[in-house]
């Protein structure tokens, strides 16, 4: 009841309802994030674990519902955003002054992970917004968050904004310093954009794009001056969006190429300052990793649950096959991921709430949640035999849907890139 109840209120509606509910229980309990206090706890807030409660309800009620329908369509899942934005659950990280709840990190990943659980295209459809968003959170001005990030928390009766992150081009993807779209500055201020860009998601329906381009003519100019960042407008004259892709997986999300021609963006939409850029656009990456490696740990889990129900119900050789040894293993295996990629992604988020650098540990939980729920889906789809091939059962979409997680918002292999430079950072300043 209490989804439905929340179901009523506005964009901050779980939050704020759920903080009541919690501060009327303790009234110390402010805050599920308290930087600063000593110890560790695996434990969550009660205001946490109330959350987590309706966002499961909402995973299982209406997300699942939905994900074959979706994944069959490809249809962007407007209803269950709508849904969502309903509940509080797009936005999240928004501060208050612009009209979200402010949520931190370890807020924002217990709530990914069970929308993941329910289906992590719909979840990517939903978190992209979190990705959109990071680089004007991190480098915006007060009138840039106001106009972009405010518009995005106001009540609608209709579809909710979304907004998109547009850094990819046909071209380059793992290496960033190698696009080649062109902003070139003009007299008044103003940039004219040129290029072509690639696997955007949310493409299709943002209301507007944060956008990174080569702003230095020269090629001998050091990365973090050559790029500049831009937030535009989805309807600025000479943008244009292709059509949708058919992925793999993960099929709910909307992935599309987007075209600038010529296109005049004006010198308030610059975040940070001209030559900027590319810190900005990765510096995104440190907010938005442990969501994507919570969702990651969402469909782990769902893979885990799936196959244990199949296990205990199917028979071979006259016993649930649970008790086939390298059965059972499996799933121990699986439940060993799980907890390891959970856990690896609350230190990741706990780390950004601290206010401290998480770029190890953002590495960590992406790639190793990444990896590992490719592996559970994987073995899920053998556990289910046959039957795990079909569409008809929940696995194979697992399977597809896990795939990404090694590819979008760096790599495997780009993480263990930036992991190796890490740990040799960290051996130079001991003096290893
Ligand atoms: C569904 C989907 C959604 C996406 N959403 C967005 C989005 O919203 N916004 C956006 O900007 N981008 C988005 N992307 C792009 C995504 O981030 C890139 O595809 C990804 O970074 C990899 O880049 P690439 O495809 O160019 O592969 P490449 O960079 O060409 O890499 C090819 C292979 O080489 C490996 N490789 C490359 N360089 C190295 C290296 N130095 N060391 C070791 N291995 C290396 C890679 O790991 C990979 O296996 C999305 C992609 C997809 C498929």
């Amino acid at each position: 009841m209490l989804a439905f109840k929340c179901s009523k209120l506005l964009n901050r509606g779980l939050w704020n309802h759920v903080r009541t509910f919690a501060v009327q229980a303790d009234p110390s309990a402010a805050h599920g994030v308290q930087p600063g206090m000593p110890g560790i706890s695996f434990e969550l807030s009660d205001e946490q674990k109330a959350y987590q409660e309706v966002v499961k309800k909402f995973a299982r009620e209406e997300i699942a519902q939905k994900a074959a329908e979706y994944d069959k369509t490809g249809e962007y899942p407007w209803d269950v955003v709508k849904k969502a934005f309903d509940l509080g659950l797009l936005n999240s990280h928004i501060p208050p002054e612009y009209g979200g709840p402010g949520m931190g990190s370890l807020d924002a990943c217990i709530i990914t992970e069970e929308m993941a659980w329910g289906c992590s295209g719909i979840t990517t459809a939903i978190a992209a917004n979190g990705l959109g968003q990071a680089p004007i959170l991190l480098a915006g001005n007060h009138e840039q968050k106001k106009k972009y990030l405010g518009r995005m928390t106001e009540p609608t009766s209709g579809n909710p904004l979304m907004c998109a992150y547009c850094v990819t081009e046909p071209g380059t993807g793992s290496d960033v310093a190698g696009i080649k779209t062109k902003a070139k500055r003009q007299n008044d201020g103003s940039f004219v954009v040129t290029g072509q860009k690639m696997w955007i998601t949310n493409a299709g329906k943002a209301n507007w794009f944060f956008v990174l381009a080569r702003s230095a003519d020269d090629p001998t100019t050091p990365i973090n001056k050559a790029f500049t960042a831009f937030v535009v407008d989805a309807d600025t004259p000479g943008l244009t969006v292709g059509r949708k892709e058919w992925n793999m997986g993960q099929r709910a999300s909307d992935t599309r190429g987007v075209t600038f021609e010529d296109m005049v963006v004006p010198k308030e939409n610059v975040l940070g300052t001209e030559g900027a850029g590319f810190k900005i656009a990765m510096g995104a990456f440190d907010q938005t990793r442990p969501p994507v490696a919570a969702s990651a740990v969402g469909l782990a889990q769902r893979a885990l649950d799936e196959s244990l129900k199949y296990a205990m119900e199917r028979k071979t050789f006259g016993k649930a096959i649970i008790e086939h040894q390298s059965v059972g293993n499996m799933l121990a295996d699986m439940a060993i991921g799980v907890q390891n990629a959970r856990y690896a992604t609350y230190r990741a988020a706990w780390e950004v709430d601290q206010g401290r650098s998480n770029t190890f540990y953002a590495s960590v939980a992406k790639c190793y949640a990444a990896d590992i729920a490719n592996k559970i889906a994987a073995d899920a789809v053998q556990v289910f035999g046959g039957n795990g091939y079909n569409s008809e059962y929940p696995v194979e979409k697992l399977m597809r849907d896990a795939k990404i997680f090694q590819i979008y918002e760096g790599t495997s292999q780009i993480q263990r890139l930036i992991l190796s430079r890490e740990l040799a950072k960290r051996a130079k300043q001991s003096g290893g």
